[in-house]
């Protein structure tokens, strides 16, 4: 497909899909139990962490993530402006963990319906796009070292996190819009 709007690279978990609230659901904890890392293996305890484990094993847990509705209002108005492409690190102990994220994307984002595609990898870097929209730092480290720009989304996990080179910002879902008007000025990828 020849396409003509930029590409924005999306992350599923921690942007549109609400993977830490979910699991504080399961657990019956909190909902301000503070999660401080990404590694959730450094925001619960071991008990608690050995559940969750066992719960991501499972398909249906991530065909059942809660979305976070700012999020999706994001998508929505990217939707007017640019292609959307979706990119998401697997979790491998999961087997049916590719169906599970596609059948989410589907139901919740409707990305067959706007022909959107999927690429599961960690190494984001290698992905095609103007902008990277993501909550893990690393990722957003990475993608900016190519020279691109990227967003980390504001999350109460990445919050230590300082850009390395200025181009990546950090911004809530409202205010992606803005951000993502001057990546588009300053990337030509
Ligand atoms: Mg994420």
């Amino acid at each position: 497909m020849i396409r003509s709007k930029p590409l924005v690279v999306l992350d599923v978990d921690g942007v549109v899909a609400d993977l830490v609230g979910t699991l504080k659901g399961r657990l019956q904890l909190p909902e301000d139990h503070p999660v401080t890392e990404w590694d959730l293996s450094k925001s619960f305890d071991k008990y608690d962490y050995s559940y969750i484990r066992g719960m991501m094993k499972q398909q249906h847990f991530w065909e059942t993530l809660k979305a976070y509705p700012e999020g999706v209002a994001m998508v929505h108005r990217i939707r007017k402006r640019a292609d959307i492409l979706w990119c998401s690190s697997p979790f491998v102990p999961c087997s049916g963990w590719v169906a599970g994220r596609l059948n989410w994307l589907r139901s919740i984002l409707a990305i067959r319906k706007y022909k959107e595609p999927f690429i599961a990898t960690r190494d984001k870097q290698f992905v095609r796009g103007r902008v990277l929209i993501d909550d893990k730092p690393e990722n957003v480290t990475n993608w900016a070292l190519t020279g691109r720009p990227a967003i980390l989304l504001d999350q109460e996990w990445n919050q230590d996190y300082a850009s390395p080179n200025g181009l990546v910002v950090r911004g809530s879902w409202d205010e992606v819009d803005e951000i993502l008007t001057s990546a588009f000025l300053h990337a030509s990828i």
